[in-house]
């Protein structure tokens, strides 16, 4: 990595409308992952909603590191199922082989931004594979979602642990805001 200071060609606000698209070309919508983000948040944030929970998956795909991650999973997720990447990897993205892992590395670069509650509600998204993340993970015929289904559960996980910090803030503030006692 260098810090050359080089702007690049894109703006973040293009890159997030692009990243959107291509998750959208992959199966995957706003909507999806704003469900996911509901299903963990519920029973600890009242009165939670889902344009909530939405606009929280926004911000998430604001940050560069979110982008970038995006960019490149599905580059390779897309190069596997045209088979344009060599062995022995190409064989490894199209079985999903469950040895393979860096899917998982490079989803811990977007569920690390909102602090550590981040990768455990990201472990519990894996596990139990809720919603979109069933879908794309059973998807069977040519397309390759190795690291769709990650980045997504990723991107939900931080969006989660984004709403969880800043519930507590309006919790806090809300307590100084009470007069004394
Ligand atoms: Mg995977």
């Amino acid at each position: 990595m260098s810090l050359s200071g080089e702007k690049g060609r894109y703006r973040k606000q293009e890159l997030k409308s692009m990243a959107m698209d291509w998750l959208a070309r992959r199966g995957v919508s706003v909507a999806d992952m704003a469900a996911l983000v509901y299903e963990i948040q519920k029973e600890y944030i009242p009165g939670l909603s889902l344009d909530g929970c939405r606009e929280s998956v926004e911000r998430v795909l604001e940050k560069r590191e979110v982008q970038n991650a995006v960019f490149t999973g599905l580059t390779l997720d897309t190069l596997a199922e045209q088979r344009l990447v060599s062995e022995p990897l190409l064989d490894m993205l199209q079985r999903d082989d469950g040895l393979y892992g860096i899917d998982e590395i490079l989803a811990l670069s977007v569920v690390n931004i909102y602090g550590s509650i981040g990768l455990t509600n990201f472990g519990y998204l894996d596990k139990v594979k809720m919603g979109i993340i069933g879908v794309v993970n059973q998807h069977k015929g040519p397309q390759v979602n190795t690291f769709l289904d990650d980045i997504v559960a990723a991107i939900a996980a931080a969006a989660a642990a984004r709403m969880a910090h800043r519930a507590r803030d309006m919790e806090e503030e809300k307590e100084q805001q009470l007069p004394p006692a």
